[in-house]
């Protein structure tokens, strides 16, 4: 039976260290200050930037919630990110996505001073990443990576196989993983014999947001399995990308859902916005 890698007790113990690097960055007169932007009223975005709001203000950090109306334009979007860029007291900026459809959001992240992009969704803090240099890297693949770290795995030579290739997830772990020394293949809706590639990994990450779609007799024995997958089914439950019963059966650690990569994303958020306000502070920033 798979060890469960446990998200909500990793993310309170960062939580803990980070709440005392505020009170020291404090006490040499920053408060790190994080701003989101909610355009339109989409309530699973409201949930989102609430939990990320009052994780900052639980951890001391200042906490601006901005939100606009469906009907913003590009232009007053933008005007507004200009003025965030530009506040001593905001050190990352998060615009909430999905934007409504007349924003284009990629203009709206390249507006983002890439010194605040505290979700690392610039393009300049993208190519960073991709090519190996310090950077804010993007939340929920940081924290998937600090919880294979927490759980000892140590990923140099490994087979991992990552499945799903967005943006903010799948290609950002991916590099993540290879930066790491891994062997990396990322699998998506055109990979062919998809549980034959997941079946050689030694580490699986399911980034899919498909429910369950990952079988149990896919993951190879032994094999570490992260499930970034959020899924609702019915009205209350969650599952993730990965028939979690049967692959625990298999795997040597697994990551539950909820409680597995969740609590890790918003954790990596308060890391990056201090990180931040430390290099404001140096005059870096
Ligand atoms: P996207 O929808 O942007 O990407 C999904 C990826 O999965 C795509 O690359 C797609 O392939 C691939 N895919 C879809 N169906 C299949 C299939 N049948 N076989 C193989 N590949 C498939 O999703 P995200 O990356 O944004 O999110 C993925 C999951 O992670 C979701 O459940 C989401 O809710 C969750 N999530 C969780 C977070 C957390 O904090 N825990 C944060 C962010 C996301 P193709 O490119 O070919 O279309």
């Amino acid at each position: 039976m798979a060890t469960i890698i446990d998200g909500k007790a990793i993310a309170e113990k960062i939580r803990a260290d980070l709440a005392a690097q505020v009170k020291e960055l404090q006490s040499r007169g920053i408060t790190p200050g994080l701003a989101t932007v909610l355009v339109g009223s989409d309530p699973a975005s409201e949930v989102y930037v609430r939990m990320k709001g009052d994780a900052c203000n639980k951890l001391g950090m200042h906490s601006v919630k901005i939100t606009r109306p469906a009907e913003t334009t590009e232009e007053e979007l933008l005007a507004l990110i200009n003025e965030l860029n530009n506040d001593p007291a905001i050190h990352g900026i998060l615009v909430q996505l999905p934007l409504p459809p007349q924003i284009n959001a990629d203009r709206v992240l390249e507006a983002i001073s890439p010194a605040k992009d505290v979700d690392g969704f610039h393009p300049y803090n993208v190519g960073r990443l991709v090519t190996g240099k310090p950077t804010f890297q993007p939340c929920t693949p940081y924290g998937v990576m600090v919880m294979l770290q927490e759980a000892g795995v140590d990923l140099a030579g490994k087979e991992v196989v990552v499945v799903g290739r967005s943006n903010i997830v799948g290609k950002p772990v991916a590099l993540m993983c290879l930066q790491r020394n891994a062997t990396v293949t990322i699998c998506h809706s055109k990979t062919r014999d998809l549980p034959g590639r997941v079946r050689a990994a030694d580490v699986v990450i399911a980034a899919v947001g498909v429910p369950e779609m990952i079988k149990g007799d896919w993951i190879r024995e032994g094999a570490v399995v992260i499930d970034v997958g959020v899924n609702r089914v019915g009205e209350k439950k969650l599952v993730g990308d990965v028939e979690f019963a049967a692959a625990a059966e298999r795997a040597s650690a697994i990551t539950p859902v909820p409680g597995g990569v969740g609590p890790m994303t918003i954790t990596m958020l308060l890391h990056n916005t201090l990180e931040a306000a430390k290099m404001a502070g140096s005059g870096k920033g």
